[in-house]
């Protein structure tokens, strides 16, 4: 993996490109690239064992020229200001792409989750909470879950920010359990999101999807539903891999035989339906998808040059390095980038937070059409921008949606 600042730098190119296509001036492209706000906390916490622990967190909010700021909250080691810097950016690209009406923000804590009990963690969470409190909100800033946070962390969050405000405000989070507003169809959305857009790629390739394999790396909250869809639409997943190893099995792996043995186990590893794999080598069996749904900075200088998938779908936020991206383009891999390809979570928590506002819940069947919808749309989108101007999906992907946030700050104009 490579460095945290390398995600920003990441970003920082991909707007670069997307500003000379554009052909706009270097003050706004100075506009496009700041933060508009950002909120670094220290987070005093009282371990189970009485000690102090003081905790680091952040909130960044990049962009809110089409609506209020929208992004995860990330729990993870690696977690520095800098990453989430960069996942803000991409989070007001992603918004912007499905022409949900957001800006783009994220929050991180420094911490690995696995070593603290839920009482630290619920702890933790309120703290943060109670830190970024006058930043968030229904029509502020709307906290998800993200890597390493989940529908309990947003629980949380909304019990924390209702009882400060003296009423309940489901709005002020996605993400929520169902019983608190969550929405049906918003755990598995980006799964099912990704699958739509790895199906859409297949067909674009002409590839059949009885005929195709595929990888997948990750198997938590994305990569997890990313296998079950995939397998359903009659895709054979060959090998997946988690934080801890991988494993691999030619005649396609079981989803349900894996879940349970990672419900039980909590790691791939071991799985009796298949054999242990080199996670690194795993990125490079000969197969025609590759779906990086973990983290960010796995497909690299290092090993962009080996992967043979000829479609690379980016579940996670930024998973390809900038020179891993130029390796696969020049060798013709079609990258489906993270801002459209992982963009149903995002799509469904704006669902959610239609139906709060509404005070009103859809049927699954609503949720599950118009995300498919939502999605086939902004493929649709990308993929012309892509033929018309002769860019690849990413920078097509890029320029659509750093062309929408600029249209929206310039009609609204500069204050004062
Ligand atoms: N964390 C998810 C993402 O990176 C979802 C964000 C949200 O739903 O606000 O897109």
């Amino acid at each position: 993996m490579t460095s945290a600042s390398s995600a920003l730098d990441n970003a920082k190119a991909q707007l670069a490109e997307a500003v000379k296509t554009l052909g706009y001036d270097e003050g706004l492209h100075d506009l496009l690239a700041s933060p508009r706000r950002e909120m670094a906390v220290s987070i005093p916490l009282r371990r189970d064992s009485g000690e102090v622990e003081v905790l680091h967190g952040y909130r960044v909010q990049h962009n809110f020229s089409r609506g209020p700021a929208k992004g995860g909250l990330r729990f993870s080691p690696n977690v520095d200001l800098d990453e989430v810097r960069a996942l803000a950016v991409w989070m007001t690209w992603k918004c912007a792409l499905v022409d949900v009406p957001y800006g783009g923000a994220k929050g991180g804590i420094t911490i690995d989750p696995r070593e603290y009990s839920q009482g630290e963690l619920e702890r933790v969470t309120r703290r943060y909470t109670t830190e970024i409190l006058p930043i968030i909100g229904p029509d502020k800033d709307i906290p998800a879950p993200d890597v390493g946070t989940d529908e309990n962390t947003m629980a949380w969050m909304m019990d924390t920010f209702s009882v400060a405000q003296g009423h309940t405000v489901p709005g002020v989070v996605t993400g929520k359990p169902i019983s608190l507003g969550g929405s049906l169809g918003r755990a598995e959305a980006t799964s099912r999101g990704v699958t739509h857009i790895a199906l859409a790629a297949l067909a674009y390739k002409g590839i059949d999807p009885a005929n195709a394999t595929a990888v997948v790396q990750g198997f938590g909250k994305v990569g997890a539903g990313v296998v079950q869809f995939l397998a359903e639409a009659g895709v054979t997943v060959v090998a997946v891999a988690d934080q801890y190893g991988a494993v691999r099995n030619d005649e396609g792996l079981d989803y349900d035989a894996l879940a349970a043995h990672v419900a039980e186990t909590g790691k791939v590893v071991g799985f009796a339906g298949a054999e242990p794999i080199d996670a690194g080598q795993m990125l490079t069996l000969d197969v025609d998808l590759l779906v990086p749904a973990a983290v960010e900075g796995v497909l690299t200088a290092e090993n962009a040059a080996d992967v043979k998938a000829s479609i690379v779908v980016e579940g996670a936020n930024g998973p390809t390095t900038e020179e891993a991206d130029r390796i696969l383009n020049d060798a013709h891999v079609l990258v489906v980038p993270d801002i459209l390809a992982n963009a149903g979570g995002v799509i469904v928590s704006y669902f959610e937070w239609v139906q709060a506002n509404q005070a009103y819940r859809w049927t699954r069947k609503e949720v599950d059409d118009r995300l498919e919808q939502r999605m086939r749309a902004a493929w649709e989108d990308v993929v012309a921008t892509s033929e018309q101007h002769g860019l690849t999906l990413r920078a097509a992907a890029t320029v659509t949606a750093v062309e929408r946030v600029a249209e929206a700050h310039q009609i609204r104009g500069l204050y004062p």
